[in-house]
């Protein structure tokens, strides 16, 4: 580990709790499920419930290209259906030199669930901190369905 790699680790391990550590440790451990085979990219996602229990994602692809499921939507899937739906934070790691940004499909998917903190990070212990409604600003959500009703 580089000297740089542990000064932002410090950050990691300073800026929240253990809860923070331990989505991370779990994200870069579910990211090596990823089955990638046409990518290679790898991604891995840890979605802390309100109840307390961690629910982990990594992307799924397909030969079908359009059918590959990423690392959040299938953490948030994993969650919902085991009763949970709501959350607190969402970690996710991939191995890019900045901390890896959500796609558009999973932002989404997290706004349907609310505004929690979403976290975004890389194997070189990076995070950036940011929330829902800052990746999906002025999103498609509940309200708008009611319109008109
Ligand atoms: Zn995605």
């Amino acid at each position: 580990m580089t000297k740089k790699q542990q000064e932002v680790m410090m950050m990691i391990y300073k800026t929240q709790d253990e809860v923070i550590r331990q989505l991370y440790e779990q994200a870069v451990r579910v990211r090596e499920n990823a089955y990638v085979p046409y990518s290679g990219f790898k991604v891995g996602a840890a979605l802390l419930g309100k109840s307390g229990k961690i629910f982990t994602g990594c992307n799924v692809e397909n030969v079908s290209y359009g059918l590959t499921v990423c690392a959040e939507r299938n953490a948030f899937f994993k969650a919902v259906s085991e009763g949970e739906t709501s959350f607190t934070v969402l970690l996710v790691v991939a191995d890019t030199p900045e901390p890896v940004s959500p796609c558009g499909a999973c932002r989404q998917v997290m706004a349907e669930f609310g505004d929690f903190e979403v976290i975004l990070s890389n194997l070189s212990y990076q995070i950036k901190r940011m929330f829902v409604h800052e990746l999906l600003p002025y999103s498609f959500d509940k309200d708008n369905l009611n319109v008109g009703r």
